[in-house]
């Protein structure tokens, strides 16, 4: 498909419902012909490139709550669905316990952007380059649902199925992303190759966690998801399991980081080639982990 060179968005009618339930009642009746959006930053730029072409476009903010960003060490963070970028970042909650979600935030695009795009639109939109998704993942993340049929909960772990294909169903809005309260003394680091400083998309997205863990014989626990590399967001269970059951030593990384250049399959595209980003995974995937491991002490 070529690019359109003078692009204009389609007509389409814009509609604004009260509640949660007339949402879900409107996007479950209209299927193939309505879209949810939050900032719109992923949906208009397809529409304007004529990738699709909703006849309804359903605006899900300020619903019920999704506005809302809730901390309580019990319940974990809760990022309602329309909270944008920069609040996450801003939130002293965020600072204090979710840092690595505020680092990955931050290297999207630019500020502007940021006041529109959302966390749960990264998540929704499920490209394989979202830079938020990794943490979201590695946090143990699950989306919050509100469907035809009433609330339910899906966990991230299992909410992708390919580039833009989820769980959601017609008539699901999510409705905001909750995190639990991470291990005391964690550390996490998010390390983004693009093309350039700003407003691209991640050649390779690598997000390393870790925090000390009695239960594990190495003492530690680590995780790793990476971006780009894989149909979903990636997170290989054989680093968390290698590193949890051998001592971390530099060497110990260093092969952490081979498996995970072993477990992506990436593809050629106008970003990189498939072998680059292989390397790359190998060599920043060692990179965040060392970080990791380093802030840890
Ligand atoms: C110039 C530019 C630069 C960008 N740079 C980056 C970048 O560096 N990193 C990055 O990851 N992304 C980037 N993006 C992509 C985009 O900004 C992000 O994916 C953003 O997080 C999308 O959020 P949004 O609220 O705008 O989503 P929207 O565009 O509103 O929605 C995204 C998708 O989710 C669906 N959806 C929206 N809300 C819901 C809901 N409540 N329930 C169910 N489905 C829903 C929509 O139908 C759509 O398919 C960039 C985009 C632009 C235009």
């Amino acid at each position: 498909m070529s690019l359109n060179p003078h692009p204009t968005l389609p007509e389409f009618e814009y509609i604004r419902p009260a509640t949660l339930a007339e949402a879900s009642d409107f996007l479950s009746h209209h299927s193939d012909t309505a879209r949810p959006f939050l900032g719109g930053t992923d949906v208009f730029v397809r529409m304007r490139d004529g990738f699709m072409s909703p006849k309804f476009l359903v605006d899900v903010k300020n619903l019920d709550g999704t506005n809302d960003i809730r901390f309580d060490p019990q319940g974990g963070l809760i990022i309602g669905a329309a909270v944008n970028m920069n609040r996450v970042i801003a939130s002293p909650d965020v600072q204090a316990h979710f840092s690595l979600l505020a680092e990955a935030c931050r290297s999207v695009a630019s500020y502007q952007l940021r006041t529109r795009a959302t966390i749960v639109g990264n998540i929704c939109n499920a490209s394989p380059a979202g830079d938020t998704i990794g943490a979201c993942l590695i946090l143990g993340g699950t989306l919050l649902i509100h469907g035809a049929s009433g609330f339910r909960r899906e966990p991230l772990t299992t909410f992708f199925l390919g580039p833009g294909k989820t769980m959601l169903k017609p008539g699901d809005i999510a409705t905001a992303v909750q995190l639990p309260l991470p291990p005391n003394n964690c550390a996490g680091k998010y390390i983004k190759l693009g093309r350039n400083q700003l407003s691209d998309l991640s050649i390779v997205g690598v997000t390393a966690f870790g925090y000390k863990d009695a239960s594990r014989s190495s003492g530690y626990c680590f995780k790793l998801a990476l971006a780009s590399v894989a149909p979903t967001p990636l997170m290989p269970p054989e680093v968390e399991t290698y590193l949890a059951n051998t001592p971390v030593t530099a060497d110990a990384l260093n092969e952490a980081a081979q498996l995970a250049y072993e477990a992506c399959s990436p593809i050629d595209d106008v970003r990189g080639s498939a072998r680059y980003r292989k390397q790359m995974v190998r060599y920043l995937s060692a990179k965040a982990l060392t970080e990791v491991w380093k802030q840890l002490g």
